[in-house]
């Protein structure tokens, strides 16, 4: 994809109201979001359990740990839904290139999404982060990293999750890839990489 299509796409984005209006809708449609979190509760949850509503409750909550082991554990977004800065601000910080120790930005409907796949395994344990943002003298030093890379903009994860196998985690992402019809989700030797950008999939290296 190249920097214009996400740019379109990210206008496009925005006029929609970002993730907010794109969560929104999909929970309106409140019968196929339900069966959209039930079927990904019944497919990848270990304890199936876990009802759809606490599912969604729980969706404002991260657990996240960075390379160099900085972690942070809570709620990203307030009572009402709003995002709460100083949080945001926390998790940016984790985001950050820490080969450049540079902070780039970050979207709240990453952490929404990163958030939602946590869900499924009801935010039990810490999402590892391999990588956030990246600089472009970080980005051109990984070998297979795309030129163009969402995460030169902040959009795009590299995660796992411990005990959680990649392909369960791959497939948590895409169930919300569907049901929001955006998301592009990798599924690479050691991690999982999902971004902001236009609905895709593929498998990397
Ligand atoms: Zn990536």
């Amino acid at each position: 994809m190249t920097l214009e299509t996400s740019r379109r796409h990210d206008a496009q984005y925005a006029r929609e109201g970002g993730c907010n209006a794109s969560l929104s809708t999909a929970m309106m449609d409140r019968r196929s979001m339900l069966s959209g979190m039930a079927g990904l509760a019944a497919s990848v949850v270990p304890s199936r359990s876990a009802d759809a509503n606490r599912l969604i409750d729980r969706s404002r909550l991260i657990w996240l740990r960075n390379q160099a082991g900085e972690e942070f554990a809570g709620a990203f977004r307030g009572p009402e839904g709003v995002p709460a800065a100083e949080v945001m601000e926390r998790l940016r910080h984790l985001f950050r290139d820490l080969r450049a120790e540079a902070l780039g930005p970050l979207p709240v409907a990453l952490v929404d999404v990163l958030s939602l796949i946590q869900a499924g395994w009801r935010h039990e344990r810490p999402l590892l982060l391999h990588s956030g943002y990246r600089t472009r003298g970080t980005n051109a030093l990984l070998e297979g990293a795309a030129r163009a890379s969402l995460h030169l903009e902040g959009q795009a994860a590299d995660f796992g999750m411990r005990g959680i196998s990649l392909p369960d985690l791959a497939e948590a992402a895409s169930a919300f890839s569907r049901i929001f019809s955006f998301m592009g989700v990798g599924i690479y030797r050691n991690f999982v990489h999902v971004d902001v950008g236009p609905r895709r999939m593929w498998r990397g290296d």
